[in-house]
């Protein structure tokens, strides 16, 4: 537990798997996590987090950004294109672009802000009708579509269900990135980010085990 074992794990996970520790970012996801947990991430060094609502990013981030430099925002949760021009000038990194709806209207705001997120395609391996993400099998031609409308693609993300074993979905995830020619794999979470990195993750998304469960009360 704590941003220093995390780190740690991620490390020794990548150099057991041959791969070099730099190759994963470890996005520490603050979402519900009171301010103070958060700072103290901040004031070890870490610049990487996550959140999954653009309302509840806009309410901590800027001061926080204000304060220390070079932090990194990604946004792990759905986007509503309502809120699309908010989360594109807040967020580096949008990791649930997941329809084309939401695909157009990034492509128009990234002309009228001239600029634009790095970008990841949210795919529903689970084929879960709750969970949002392009379902596998209309992945190949999303992507397509976004590339036609001059979006750069960085890479798929996925949250495997919850009851399942979660390689199955790494797996699928990166073979859909591999042949689309995709190089960044989102995946892996607290209790599966070593599986993931052993099967090719470059972001593993972890909250609570860097910064205690969550209190939703
Ligand atoms: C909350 C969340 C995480 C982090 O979950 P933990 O189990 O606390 O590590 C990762 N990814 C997404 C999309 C999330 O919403």
């Amino acid at each position: 537990m704590g941003l220093a074992d995390i780190k740690a794990r991620v490390a020794g996970e990548a150099e057991r798997v041959g791969r070099a520790p730099e190759s994963v970012t470890l996005i520490a996801v603050s979402k519900v996590q009171p301010n103070e947990r958060v700072a103290s991430v901040l004031e070890e060094g870490h610049r990487v987090f996550g959140e999954n609502k653009v309302q509840e990013a806009a309410g901590k981030w800027p001061a926080f950004k204000e304060q220390y430099e070079g932090v990194e925002l990604h946004l792990i949760g759905p986007l509503q294109t309502n809120k699309a021009r908010q989360a594109m000038e807040l967020f580096d990194v949008i990791h649930t672009v997941d329809r084309p709806k939401l695909a157009k209207t990034i492509a128009r705001l990234a002309e009228e802000l001239d600029h634009c997120p790095r970008l990841f395609i949210q795919v529903n391996t689970g084929e879960e009708p709750q969970k949002a993400g392009v379902l596998p099998a209309d992945a190949d031609s999303f992507i397509n579509e976004c590339r036609d409308l001059g979006l750069v693609i960085e890479g798929l993300m996925c949250i495997p269900p919850a009851e399942e074993e979660p390689s199955l979905h790494f797996a699928l995830l990166k073979k859909i990135a591999l042949r689309n020619g995709l190089e960044g794999l989102s995946m892996g979470m607290s209790g599966d980010f070593e599986t993931a990195i052993a099967q090719g993750a470059t972001h593993v998304r972890v909250g609570s085990a860097i910064f205690g469960e969550r209190d939703y009360s």
